[in-house]
């Protein structure tokens, strides 16, 4: 983990690189809330968490007031009901069943979840994610619903060997994203584009993200107290 002021330059300067092409998500696994309350000091507005559980725990403690939470990780079906009035986007949704259940969720307590698709851009056997062929059509699903909103597309691209690798796959992101959004009629709020991580940010807003999200360029190499897993 970094100290607080490495954390501070370092956003200064991510944001300055972006120059206002990208909006910046700081991700903040295992980062405890009152580092993410420094982060906020610093100008961070909007946060991204992966786990349920980690959330929940430190939910109450984040400094809401200052910044928006998006859920960017792994959804579970049976944890919808615990986030669903807790984030204001989530990234992550990747299969049909989940978006059943989101809707669920959501028409239940009478709220429209805004939501981004996430593609298997890579078409890796071992990633989540709708494979881009199939995008329009579950897109078109998802907005359909009548209590989600579907702001746009997410995805993570294989782990690259050299910097510069994964422009190809945020072009081809953004060409879907361009095509979709353009027929997309019943949705024209399809404005987000949520690629870009620490290693690539730069690249991903060159080529067309409107949302990065950033984690250890910003706070440092994470250090989880349990157990290792993303
Ligand atoms: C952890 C995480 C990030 C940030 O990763 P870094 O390489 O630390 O920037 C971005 N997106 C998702 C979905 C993540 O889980």
């Amino acid at each position: 983990m970094n100290t607080l002021e490495q954390i501070a330059e370092n956003i200064k300067r991510i944001k300055a690189e972006l120059g206002g092409r990208a909006r910046l998500l700081a991700a903040t696994k295992t980062v405890p809330a009152d580092i993410i309350n420094f982060a906020l000091d610093c100008g961070i507005d909007l946060i991204g968490e992966n786990r349920v559980n980690e959330l929940l725990e430190k939910y109450e403690h984040i400094d809401r007031s200052r910044t928006e939470i998006h859920f960017i990780g792994a959804l579970q079906t049976n944890k919808v009901k615990y986030i669903i009035d807790k984030v204001d986007m989530i990234h992550s949704v990747d299969r049909v069943s989940l978006v059943d259940e989101i809707e669920r969720q959501a028409a239940k307590r009478n709220i429209i979840m805004p939501v981004l698709a996430e593609i298997n851009i890579g078409k890796e056997e071992t990633k989540s994610g709708i494979l881009p062929e199939q995008a329009e059509e579950f897109c078109a699903y998802i907005s359909e619903k009548p209590h989600i909103k579907l702001c746009g597309l997410m995805a993570i691209p294989p782990k690259s060997e050299n910097f510069g690798d994964n422009r190809k796959y945020f072009c081809e992101m953004a060409k879907i994203f361009i095509d979709i959004s353009s027929k997309n009629v019943d949705n024209s709020n399809m404005d987000v584009l949520s690629l870009g991580m620490s290693d690539d940010y730069a690249d991903a807003a060159d080529c067309g993200s409107t949302l990065v999200r950033v984690g250890s360029a910003i706070f440092g190499k994470r250090e989880y107290p349990i157990k290792n897993q993303e």
